[in-house]
């Protein structure tokens, strides 16, 4: 097995028997029930399923914003149960990076500026800073635009900023809440086809939200929620590196929900760097 084929069998997070509660007493709401999840290095595992079902809080305990009621929480092979609140927050920091659905850039700085603001947490040397911001923002499609304040930027052009402040820090997993659910059609492709790029070219572990039906086509695995409980997984084998295939022998595939429409082929040079 070489490199790349062996990091994309790690997992980047494992979720063991997660349960969620909030409130207490007869107004207790059960958000997550039992879920046991693995996420892989390398793949897009995007989490469906109706309002209310969950999904939002379970993405709150993969990026360790929120403590389960019961259940352990591993990330890169550490307990998360075990760390201080110190070490934790450093984790979360340096391994994790976030993309929202209304993107969350600081208005008053330029797209490289609200890149750096999110590595100045980890490297100290300005000029560095300002040198990987932009050069993150050129392999992500801006090289002309990281001048630009948000109000300059269209939706699809904020979205692409706000998933370069995401990695530029190198995470091992990124997680995205409705990442296109404000985006037209043209600009959420782009930005799905992107998040692929990060997981299959960069064996980062990519998870979303999404209710967007038209990007499901990126996919490595669909895990669909219902009532707090995971209904089933479906795993796109056209989409998913050999590594990643050979996985999950007892999810199901589906072959026809998937279509080649993302036209991503793996083993690509990388245009990420
Ligand atoms: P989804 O993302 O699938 O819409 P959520 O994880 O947001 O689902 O919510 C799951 C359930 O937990 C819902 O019934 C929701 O009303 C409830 N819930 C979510 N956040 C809170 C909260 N902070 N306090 C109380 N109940 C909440």
């Amino acid at each position: 097995m070489n490199s790349i084929a062996r990091e994309a069998v790690r997992p980047a997070a494992e979720l063991d028997d997660i349960s969620v509660i909030y409130g207490r007493g007869a107004s207790a709401v059960h958000a997550v029930r039992g879920v046991t999840l693995q996420v892989r290095s390398g793949e897009v595992l995007m989490l469906m399923g109706p309002s209310g079902s969950g999904k939002s809080t379970l993405l709150q305990v993969l990026g360790c914003l929120r403590h389960p009621n019961t259940g352990q929480v591993t990330i890169e092979g550490t307990a998360i149960a075990s760390l201080s609140e110190n070490a934790l927050s450093k984790l979360r920091c340096g391994r994790i990076g976030f993309v929202f659905q209304h993107y969350n850039l600081l208005p008053s700085l330029r797209a490289w500026e609200n890149v750096a603001f999110a590595l100045e947490l980890q490297e100290s040397n300005t000029t560095q800073v300002e040198r990987r911001s932009r050069d993150v923002l050129s392999r992500l499609g801006l090289p002309d635009r990281a001048d630009a304040f948000p109000s300059e930027l269209s939706g699809g052009e904020k979205q692409r900023v706000a998933i370069a402040r995401a990695v530029v820090g190198r995470p091992n997993l990124l997680l995205a809440d409705e990442p296109t659910a404000a985006l037209d059609s043209a600009s959420g492709n782009q930005v799905a086809r992107l998040l692929t790029e990060v997981a299959h070219e960069h064996g980062t572990a990519v998870v979303l939200v999404t209710h967007d039906n038209r990007i499901t086509g990126f996919a490595d695995r669909i895990a669909t929620l219902d009532d707090g409980k995971i209904a089933v997984i479906k795993r796109n084998i056209k989409l998913q590196g050999k590594a990643l295939q050979e996985q999950w022998p007892n999810e199901m595939e589906e072959p026809d929900h998937y279509s080649d429409r993302t036209g991503l082929r793996r083993g690509n040079a990388s245009s990420l760097g």
